[in-house]
């Protein structure tokens, strides 16, 4: 016996007409990317932006990732979100190019994207179609998407090294991958996740974690991203720590373009004064 919960039927009709809803705004075009920016912990300048899919229901208004993305895989339609989600990005950081600033943009893939066989060849479609250069590109790939298939994962991430995209393991520490895996990898960066980072000025084994990743990271040559940093306490102990770049809503958090584009211009005024 069990007791039936609405929220965890996969067919319950709220999810349904959600998905049914969310099909209609991938057709239609209607999800757009916020970006939220990384530092360098060394000199504070930006490094790069996270680009993060956003979705605005016409009733119910703002409706989170975290809701959609797994509704957009279970509807097969991930595939046509993350090219919509990479083409809007791509252009963005052309209209910075143009502007004189050279953005680096990452985008985050989710498990499903990585078996699309023809992923590899969509990408590079684009990046043509866009007049792009490869190396302001970045992908975000979780731990545990790439050990759904580890064999086709490499293939990809190895492709897309070749091409000139830097490649970046998310979420790192809440997966399992073994250190064998993660030193055969192509990959450019490791992201230790929000988890650890938020709690880890009161919280001792967090601490361990974050610091152990760093020196992880650093021995396999590695470059290390925290995300999450959500104070200036934080801030010093990453950088005490010798982690190399940081995100989180004490930095900023993810905005519109324009949005960015006025918390670029007051980081380059404070930096000047
Ligand atoms: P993620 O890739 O780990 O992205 C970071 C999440 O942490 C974002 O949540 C961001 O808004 C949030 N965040 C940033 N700084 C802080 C902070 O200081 N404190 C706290 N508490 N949170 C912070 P968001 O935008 O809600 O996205 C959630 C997840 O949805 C992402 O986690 C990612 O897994 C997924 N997602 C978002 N956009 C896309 C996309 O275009 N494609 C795919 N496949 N997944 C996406
Ligand atoms: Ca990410
Ligand atoms: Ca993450």
């Amino acid at each position: 016996y069990f007791i039936y919960e609405a929220a965890s039927d996969p067919s319950n009709p709220q999810r349904l007409m959600l998905m049914g809803d969310l099909r209609n705004a991938v057709d239609h075009d209607q999800l757009f990317p916020h970006f939220q920016p990384k530092i360098c912990l060394h000199t504070g300048r930006v490094t790069g932006v996270e680009t993060l899919a956003r979705w605005k229901h016409p009733e119910r208004g703002p409706i989170p990732p975290d809701e959609f993305i797994p509704l957009a895989e279970k509807a097969n339609i991930i595939g046509p979100l993350a090219m919509g989600i990479l083409k809007k990005s791509m252009a963005q950081c052309q209209a910075w190019c143009r502007k004189g600033g050279n953005i680096p943009v990452a985008v985050n893939l989710s498990a499903k994207n990585l078996l699309d066989r023809t992923l590899v060849k969509k990408v590079g479609a684009l990046l043509t179609e866009q007049g792009m250069e490869p190396n302001l590109l970045e992908f975000e790939i979780t731990e545990s998407a790439l050990m759904e298939d580890p064999t086709h994962a490499l293939n990809i991430l190895t492709a897309f090294r070749n091409m000139g995209i830097a490649l970046y393991i998310d979420d790192f520490g809440i997966g399992y991958s073994s250190l064998a895996y993660l030193k055969k990898l192509p990959i450019n960066a490791i992201k230790i996740d929000r988890a650890f980072v938020m709690d880890m000025t009161k919280n001792s084994d967090s601490a361990t974690i974050v610091r152990s990743t760093v020196a992880l990271a650093h021995n396999l040559g590695l470059k290390v991203v925290a995300e999450g940093v959500e104070d200036k306490a934080t801030l010093d102990e990453l950088a005490a720590l010798g982690c190399d770049e940081a995100q989180g809503y004490h930095i900023s958090r993810p905005l519109p373009a324009d949005g960015l584009d006025e918390w670029l211009a007051k980081a380059s005024s404070r930096r000047t004064n």
